[in-house]
């Protein structure tokens, strides 16, 4: 068994492997996965990332996706993972997204978490958060989500064959998210307020009915989603970036990457860990007003509003770490317009053939700004144009198809003749 530790990021206290914890029970502070690094390979590591030296998948010894990182991973060797291959994401180089952001001397690389089973980077910590739930014998699991959060863990639950429960914010989720979350037999409650009331909700549900929490106050969860930093460093030849760029939401995700680049460093794989770069909407940014602050924590904002629904969240459960993670990667946090966000999604469709929904184009709206910002004299934490940028793409467009209905031009109706559609196809040409 590998040896880690649950612990406090706040007071240090430390909770046994085998309790369902979520936060500290001493001073409510967030808890972390912490391994005896010094009994960990390196060199395991980076072979182990070679696929399928361990086993077949069939032996439940498969080393695919998040599963190639098991000396980083909280389990023993035998664990059998609840798994539908996620991870192994796409990294493209792209060129042309890299003119529209004003980046053309440095390197612009787009890591695509859309192409996920489940269309977002979310499986990454189900598959780890969902072993774990089995490993524990819970009787069912649940969260609150925007949307993607469910649509995975209701995929896990019915591979694991567990009860799966999810409160969705009424009328605020994109229609693909609660299809995916209908069909495969979660329990879904439509709850008459936000975000952030469904987590508070469904946080007193779990401790009080022992349902598993599987939102990214789940520490479990985060070392799944960790794993994308194990991919990038490994597809530069072990070396991170300069720079990676994300959405920030609930916090999870930032925070979770840092750590993995934290940990390759700390182990001697890498040398550097990459400035985390943070974007929020407009309107739900409480993480970006901390940050330019020079706050530790977050004031909620009360009535979060964007049409990136993945990030309309006005009270992120992580902002503490992802703060941290932050300012310890000399990185920076930044705000985006909708118009902004609604700019860049359709830049990365037509310019490199990536369907984002809208929350994912944040991360290359953001980047924009930024580099905009950094034009003439660099200041503290502004974007240098020789940069090597990942930005993290999160869900896949086919998530929210309304939206992509609102902002495109609509197909045009034609009748059925040659002439009739000639006439159309050669109007402006
Ligand atoms: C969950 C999600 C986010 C936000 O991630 P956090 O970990 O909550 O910050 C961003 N984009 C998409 C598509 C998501 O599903
Ligand atoms: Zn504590």
């Amino acid at each position: 068994m590998k040896e880690y530790e649950v612990r406090c990021i706040k007071c240090g206290a430390r909770f046994a492997k085998e309790e369902v914890v979520y936060t500290c029970r001493h001073c409510g502070g967030l808890l972390e996965i912490k391994y005896d690094y010094s009994e960990i390979d390196a060199e395991r590591v980076v072979k182990g990332a070679v696929r399928g030296v361990e086993g077949k998948a069939s032996e439940g010894k498969a080393r695919r996706g998040v599963w190639r990182f098991r000396e980083l991973l909280p389990f023993a060797e035998e664990t059998a993972p609840v798994t539908i291959n996620e991870g192994e994401t796409p990294l493209y180089r792209c060129e042309r997204l890299a003119e529209f952001v004003g980046l053309e001397t440095g390197e612009l690389w787009v890591k695509h978490e859309g192409l996920n089973p489940s269309g977002s980077f979310k499986d990454r910590g189900m598959t780890v958060g969902v072993t774990k739930a089995v490993e524990l014998g819970v009787r069912g699991v649940a969260c609150a989500s925007t949307g993607n959060t469910s649509a995975s863990l209701a995929i896990f639950a019915a591979r694991a064959g567990l009860p799966c429960y999810v409160l969705l914010p009424r009328g605020k989720v994109a229609l693909g998210k609660v299809a995916q979350a209908v069909i495969h037999g979660a329990r879904v409650f439509s709850l008459r307020g936000n975000f952030d009331d469904a987590l508070r909700v469904v946080r007193a549900l779990c401790e009080e009915e022992r349902l598993y929490l599987l939102n990214s106050v789940n520490p479990y969860r985060l070392e799944g989603q960790k794993t994308l930093a194990f991919e990038v460093a490994e597809a530069f030849g072990w070396q991170a970036p300069d720079r990676v760029v994300l959405p920030v939401g609930n916090a999870g995700n930032i925070s979770a990457i840092f750590k993995g680049f934290v940990e390759l460093k700390r182990l001697g794989i890498t040398d550097s860990v990459p400035k985390m770069t943070g974007i929020q909407a407009e309107g739900a940014k409480p993480v970006v007003r901390a940050f330019k602050e020079g706050r530790a924590e977050i004031v909620p904002e009360e009535k979060p509003e964007t049409i990136a629904s993945a990030i309309r969240i006005g009270d992120p459960v992580n902002a503490a770490k992802a703060l941290q993670a932050i300012r310890d990667s000399d990185g920076v946090a930044e705000a985006v317009t909708d118009e902004e966000i609604t700019e860049a999604q359709v830049a990365l469709a037509r310019l490199e053939g990536i369907g984002v929904e809208p929350a994912s184009a944040a991360s290359v709206a953001g980047l924009k700004k930024l580099v905009a910002e950094g034009e003439g004299e660099i200041e503290e934490g502004e974007i240098e144009k020789g940069e090597r940028v990942v930005c993290v793409t999160t869900g896949h467009l086919l998530k929210d198809p309304e939206r992509v209905i609102k902002i495109c031009e609509v197909p045009t109706e034609v009748d059925a003749e040659v002439d009739a559609v000639r006439r159309q196809l050669l109007k402006g040409v």
